[in-house]
């Protein structure tokens, strides 16, 4: 058997029909920036959050840099982001020319430890970048609790997150400003780059939208100096169609991350991931930790199954970000670098292709 790690092919022919008209009708409009498709898609996905703007940009790499540049985020400022995750939100920090500032995680959420927060936080501070990862919450209660009494603003970076609950609340719903990403992988995936920024805050959601359109909202309106990021319409087509099938998606995934979690739980030195109390993750990546990753991925590999590892690398230690940082300055992050590993878990998957997966995990544990 051969399982791939991800196959989009597998959803496109089951939405087939329902995606060639929504992308054909806008081959028939002939209006690809703007327009009606990108403000439905805006308030389809913004309303669907319970949250009251959302504003499409080209992908959420760059609503991290809109959102930072909105808060008047600069140099000599500090930003604290966390030691593991994508490394996006650290990017755009440095971007804005802000100092990246980087906390360790905890194990059970993969997310910033709360308990170390408050001692990377002084004067300079100007706001925290929560990452949910994998679809799970971080301990977003605690740090939106640090954040608003020390008066920092709180970012939350959802793009694995779509929909995902912490104590009835979205994924999203806890912070000023949240960007989510629509990357063809990711939970609620375009055909091509996209991305939103969701906010409850008007004033703050005109900045944002002036600063993803050249500085203002019609045209030939330069009000503050901006930037293009625009999500096109061809994408918000393509994300109308998917928003009728995303629950029903979302729904698949968590089941297969339950077969993993059932039948992987004490196989070997695996553990699966935790699942926090109050909190209801959408799996956008199912992760398992072991001290044999390497030859567990090898053996997997072997037998047809892909895997991925995210990420191979603790931010602070890339090439990119390493400044003298050492391993121990980030014990969790690097023990997560080294042990974790990532298998297949899309809606279209099988029972036939679980049950061989979690069959070969077995084998090689034996
Ligand atoms: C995918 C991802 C991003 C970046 O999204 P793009 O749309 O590709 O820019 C940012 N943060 C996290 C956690 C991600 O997984």
């Amino acid at each position: 058997m051969q399982i791939p790690f991800l196959d989009l092919k597998r959803q496109y022919v089951q939405i087939q029909k329902d995606m060639d008209r929504e992308v054909h009708s806008v081959l028939e409009d002939q209006v690809f920036v703007g327009g009606t498709k990108l403000s439905q898609f805006e308030s389809l996905f913004a309303n669907a959050h319970h949250q009251n703007h959302g504003i499409g940009v080209a992908n959420a790499t760059d609503a991290l840099f809109i959102v930072l540049k909105a808060m008047g985020i600069s140099e000599g400022d500090e930003v604290i982001v966390p030691a593991h995750g994508w490394l996006s939100a650290a990017e755009m920090v440095k971007l804005v020319g802000a100092k990246v500032v980087f906390v360790d995680v905890e194990l059970d959420t993969f997310g910033i430890d709360p308990t170390l927060l408050k001692s990377k936080i002084n004067g300079k501070t100007k706001a925290v970048i929560a990452i949910h990862l994998y679809g799970q919450i971080c301990r977003i209660e605690e740090i939106s609790q640090i954040c608003a009494e020390l008066n920092i603003n709180l970012i939350e970076d959802c793009a694995q997150a779509h929909f995902s609950l912490f104590n009835g609340k979205y994924a999203g719903q806890w912070s000023k400003a949240s960007i989510f990403s629509f990357y063809p992988s990711k939970i609620l995936g375009a055909y091509g780059d996209g991305g939103a920024i969701l906010t409850h805050d008007s004033d703050f959601a005109i900045q944002c939208r002036m600063l993803a359109n050249h500085g203002g909202i019609a045209k030939n309106d330069h009000q503050i100096s901006g930037m293009n990021s625009r999500l096109d319409s061809l994408q918000a087509a393509v994300l109308i169609a998917k928003m009728n099938f995303v629950y029903d998606w979302i729904h698949s995934r968590n089941k297969i991350a339950d077969y993993y979690s059932e039948n992987l739980e004490g196989v070997g030195d695996l553990k699966t991931p935790k699942r926090i109390e109050a909190s209801k993750p959408n799996f956008h990546i199912y992760t398992i930790q072991t001290r044999r990753r390497d030859e567990l991925k090898e053996h997997l590999e072997r037998t047809g199954i892909s895997t991925e590892i995210h990420y191979p690398s603790a931010t602070p230690l890339t090439k990119a970000f390493n400044q003298n940082y050492l391993p121990k300055d980030f014990p969790v992050s690097f023990k997560l670098q080294n042990h974790l590993l990532s298998l297949p878990i899309y809606p279209e998957l099988t029972i036939e292709e679980l049950a061989y997966i979690v069959e070969q995990i077995k084998v090689f544990y034996k």
